[in-house]
């Protein structure tokens, strides 16, 4: 048997070797703090698995479900974009498609747009998929570099005329995963206007638009005039309401990008359990409290490391939004060479910058998903064996 050549052309996905070596130490009895992948260890808010209850004891759940997701789906998506974001009109016939989560969407969006020889436009540090889902589609990455000086944001001007022609998707991701940047919606209006003089897909990945602290609230893009005419937005109850493992979420925007992802979609799955799509719309009505309940929690894990981390001398500034610290490894170190010193000397597994992109070389992630007692621990471990940032 002979593998598809594309395969060759994949890079091992980056949390599936970290499991590999967190196995490999569990195994020989080392206690390891996990703040390795952002998967949230809260459970979903009970109004939401309550919802689900009562979806799933109706048999009219059972069948299949519309490939582009229920109307009452798609127009609960539609008001909540309103409320959210005063994103009004969007149709839910045309300009929202539901989402087996974010991630089969967004490989999908490739599928539909990409042609071999076409460039994508993808963040650098960035969620692998935008990577590993051109290579699929037979396209070429063109990575922009995203910099702390530059407030983790592309620098549009040092884009080559030649590539900005040839390229059919932008991707980006505010809040960012993993920096932790924030994008302003005059960031945004640049972007979409240089999507629209290039004709590119603009697509933002909005994954951690309820993830933000201190009564921050991240934009959409699509509340920039006129974005609708260029853009698609990536919505997922992931990790918003501690859901990751229940697969749902929306993307909502221009009609064509839905178009083409609805096609591509109609011919490799079968939609979302409407059982779930009923418990999502229960995940759409979550109040404020019921959120800050949630977001707490992660706040004060937050706090309690960028504490701890500074008291070692790092310089870090306290993230506004995600469920990630980005702190740069201390000089002398590169990104592989400090999280394995970190497994290995203080059971700590997190990933390397650099396997976000290679500007991310010369920092690491650390993910706000274990307990309070745990990051102490972390810090505790490390004041212990000496490692400062100098
Ligand atoms: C977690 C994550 C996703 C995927 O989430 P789903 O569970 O597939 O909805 C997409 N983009 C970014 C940036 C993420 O961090």
């Amino acid at each position: 048997m002979q593998l598809a050549k594309r395969l060759e052309k994949i890079p091992p996905y980056l949390f599936a070797e970290l499991d590999r070596k967190r196995d490999e130490l569990v195994a020989k009895g080392v206690d390891i703090i996990n703040m390795g992948v952002g998967d949230p260890d809260q459970p979903t808010p009970s109004h939401i698995v309550e919802a689900m209850h009562q979806a799933i004891d109706d048999p009219s759940t059972h069948n299949y479900p519309p490939y582009q997701g229920t109307i009452s789906y798609r127009q609960a998506a539609a008001e909540w974009m309103e409320r959210r974001f005063k994103v009004k009109g969007l149709d839910p016939n045309t300009e929202i498609v539901s989402s087996i989560g974010s991630k089969e969407a967004i490989h999908n969006t490739f599928l539909a747009f990409v042609e071999p020889g076409d460039y994508t436009l993808i963040s650098d540090p960035g969620y692998p998929v935008y990577r590993t889902s051109t290579i699929f589609a037979g396209g070429e990455p063109y990575t922009m570099p995203l910099l702390a000086k530059n407030g983790f944001l592309p620098d549009l001007d040092a884009i080559p005329e030649e590539v900005a022609q040839k390229a059919k998707l932008f991707w980006i991701n505010y809040p960012n995963n993993p920096t932790g940047g924030i994008a302003t919606l005059e960031d945004f209006e640049k972007m979409v206007n240089f999507c629209k003089k290039y004709q590119i897909l603009l697509c933002h990945d909005h994954a951690y638009s309820e993830m933000a602290y201190d009564g921050y609230k991240p934009p959409s893009v699509l509340e920039v005039p006129g974005a609708k005419d260029i853009a698609i937005e990536f919505h997922s109850l992931s990790k918003s309401y501690n859901m990751t493992g229940w697969r749902v979420g929306f993307v909502a925007g221009n009609p064509i990008g839905i178009k083409g992802l609805g096609q591509v979609k109609t011919n490799v799955d079968s939609g979302v359990f409407k059982a779930i799509q009923r418990a999502a719309m229960a995940g759409f009505q979550t109040t404020e409290a019921q959120l800050q309940a949630v977001m707490t929690v992660y706040g004060r894990r937050r706090n309690i490391l960028v504490e701890g981390l500074k008291s070692l001398g790092w310089p870090i500034d306290v993230p506004k939004a995600t469920l990630y610290v980005w702190a740069p490894v201390p000089p002398g170190y590169t990104s592989t060479e400090f999280v394995t010193f970190l497994l290995e000397k203080c059971g700590i597994l997190v990933p390397p910058g650099n396997g976000y992109g290679a500007a991310g070389e010369g920092f690491f992630r650390m993910a706000l998903t274990v307990p309070e007692e745990k990051m102490y621990q972390a810090i505790e471990r490390m004041k212990e064996i000496g490692l400062r940032y100098q």
